[in-house]
């Protein structure tokens, strides 16, 4: 059997190397983007990673040129590049909001866009998400901005049997936080405000990106796989 393959973008650190990893092991083929932490990212030597800002159109050219060049096909898409920009109305300036939609909606899409050729039939596209609370205006909208898109791609790649599905992270623990300078106390400590009493690790997204890569998933399209440890369950439609 011939292995699976997986593009990865914002694959060098967190969660999208945890799931690079995880993949690995499973015995898919993996190329991972990543900006400014390739090296040294220390995955495993036959992982492919590439730098590309997820930014520039440009560089999402290269990067998927590099993915034909390497995978020749895709059965895995992680859209996992993303940026946070957190902050009340008052504090975002026009670059910062310029960036958050740059990165995480333009970049996105047309990642997908230049990436269709790509894709195999039954193929399975996945964006992360998930917007917390409390993480202010700008921020929720670029990444409340991915869940429509999810569901249109969805109808609109069906025909393909390509299915789009998004994974909303809830607090994980990933070296964003500690590039923001807070403690790895800290972050603990936010698992007591966690119905399940912990802050997730890379690896349990990771799991759920799996999941939607495979077989056992052929029939969810469309959907947002929320892995918090119920996280704002209270308030989510019935
Ligand atoms: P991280 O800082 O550990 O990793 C970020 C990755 O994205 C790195 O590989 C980095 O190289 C890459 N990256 C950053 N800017 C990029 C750019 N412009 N172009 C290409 N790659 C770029 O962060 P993480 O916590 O693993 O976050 C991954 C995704 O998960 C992001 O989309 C983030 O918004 C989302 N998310 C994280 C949490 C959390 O609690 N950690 C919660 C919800 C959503």
């Amino acid at each position: 059997m011939t292995a699976k393959t997986a593009l990865i973008t914002g694959g060098t650190s967190g969660i999208g190397k945890a799931t690079a990893e995880l993949l690995h092991s499973r015995g898919y083929r993996v190329m991972v983007t990543g900006l400014g932490d390739i090296d040294g990212a220390g995955l495993p030597g036959d992982v492919i990673a590439v730098e590309a800002d997820a930014g520039s159109l440009t560089d999402i050219d290269q990067a998927v040129d590099q993915a034909r060049e390497h995978l020749g096909s895709l059965d895995l898409l992680y859209l996992n590049a993303g940026i946070s920009r957190p902050g009340p109305i008052e504090s975002i300036d026009e670059a910062a909001f310029d960036a958050l939609f740059n990165i995480n909606v333009k970049g996105n899409f047309f990642t997908l866009q230049k990436a269709l050729p790509l894709l195999n039939e039954g193929a399975s596209v996945v964006f992360t998400v998930g917007a917390g609370e409390g993480l202010g205006a700008a921020m929720t909208a670029a990444k409340g901005a991915l869940l429509p898109l999810v569901r249109s791609m969805a109808i609109e790649l069906a025909p393909r049997r390509i299915r789009v599905n998004a994974v909303s992270p809830g607090l994980v623990n990933t070296p964003a936080y500690s590039k923001m300078g807070i403690s790895q106390d800290t972050i603990a400590s936010w698992g007591e405000g966690v119905p399940l009493g912990r802050v997730g690790a890379p690896a349990d997204i990771a799991e759920a990106v799996a999941f939607l890569a495979s077989d056992g998933a052929s029939l969810i399209t469309g959907d947002n796989l929320i892995v918090s440890g119920g996280i704002g369950v209270h308030t989510r439609p019935m």
